[in-house]
């Protein structure tokens, strides 16, 4: 790994912005009831807007491809996104759908549950990818999630494809993807639980701790699915890089947890995903990136917030140090 995470190639990140309006509450309510909660915030989130801006504070040469509504949420994730010095002249602004939402609720023993409406980024199209063509054309790495429509994230993974970029997918939230999208895929992110659905019934994924010849089975089975090369993050374990492109003895490498307090897990994913795209347009390999972006991940865990929370490549050098 070089010394500074240089900006390196663009990073186009194709996907959802979101505000997150949480509520926070000592229990939750069942279904039919109301209880009281005692705390509320807006905060920016949706996944792409996460990973762009994670991209952006580390130094990445980034542009978000994206849609928001005319309206207050929408201002408010354009000025965070453009803050973290990532492009947003490709975020369209729909003039039929609000800013797409997240409605949180958070009991006092960190237990969440979640509603999405997808506003805006329900509009996002393979017509606003065609838009972009003049960023896409010129990226080293294309990131893409599922929060939004599945003919755009394809149409994206091809138009990524297509310039020669590596594409990032990240398998969140899951989703079954058409083999024409996983063969399109260069690098998967996922979580054991993205991982034990994508691969289907009798696929068992090891949690912490298992052995590198469990692991390897598990990379014969992504293999087998046409995804060569997958990144598995496992919380606070850390995560396990499969790479069935690497020599014999580099297939399965387990990249250790950074040990870190930890106050607040949210978007850990997202930042991970970030850092592993600017590692990965600067020209690292995959277990390099995991790596670094390891860090990252961890740094996000150690303050409240999720965008409010990403580290700069400052923070992470530090800590590589
Ligand atoms: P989310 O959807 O909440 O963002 P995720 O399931 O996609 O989460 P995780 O596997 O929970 O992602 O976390 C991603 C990475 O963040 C991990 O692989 C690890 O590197 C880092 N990480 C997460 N939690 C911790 C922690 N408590 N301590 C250190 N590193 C952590």
């Amino acid at each position: 790994m070089s010394g500074a995470a240089a900006a390196g190639g663009r990073i186009v990140v194709v996907g959802s912005l979101n505000a997150d309006l949480t509520i926070y509450c000592e229990r939750l309510p069942q279904p039919g009831e109301t209880v009281h909660g005692n705390g509320f915030a807006v905060n920016p989130g949706g996944k792409s807007a996460n990973q762009a801006v994670a991209a952006g504070r580390l130094g990445g040469h980034v542009s978000l491809v994206g849609a928001v509504g005319d309206d207050p949420n929408g201002h408010m994730l354009l000025a965070s996104v453009a803050g973290a010095g990532v492009d947003v002249g490709r975020v369209r602004t729909s003039t039929s759908q609000p800013t797409g939402v997240a409605v949180i609720a958070v009991d006092a023993g960190g237990e969440n549950n979640i509603i999405i409406s997808a506003g805006a980024n329900g509009t996002l199209s393979p017509a606003d990818v065609a838009e972009a063509a003049d960023v896409l054309d010129g990226a080293a790495v294309v990131t893409l999630c599922l929060e939004v429509a599945m003919p755009t994230v394809l149409a994206a993974a091809k138009a990524g494809h297509d310039a020669g970029a590596k594409v990032l997918l990240n398998l969140s939230p899951y989703a079954h993807i058409p083999s024409e999208l996983a063969g399109l895929t260069d690098v998967l992110l996922v979580n054991a639980h993205e991982a034990a659905l994508f691969l289907g019934p009798g696929a068992s994924v090891p949690g912490a701790g298992a052995h590198a010849a469990q692991w390897d089975a598990v990379r014969e089975r992504f293999a087998e699915r046409g995804i060569r090369q997958v990144l598995v993050t496992l919380g606070a374990h850390g995560s396990v890089v499969l790479d069935s492109d690497a020599p014999a003895n580099r297939t399965v490498v387990f990249v250790e947890p950074t040990s870190v307090s930890a106050v607040d897990t949210t978007g850990a994913g997202d930042a991970f995903t970030g850092a592993v795209a600017v590692r990965l347009a600067a020209g690292d390999g995959l277990a390099d990136a995991a790596a670094f972006a390891s860090v990252a991940a961890a740094l996000a865990t150690t303050r409240k917030g999720t965008q409010a929370a990403y580290p700069e490549a400052a923070d992470v050098e530090r800590r590589l140090r």
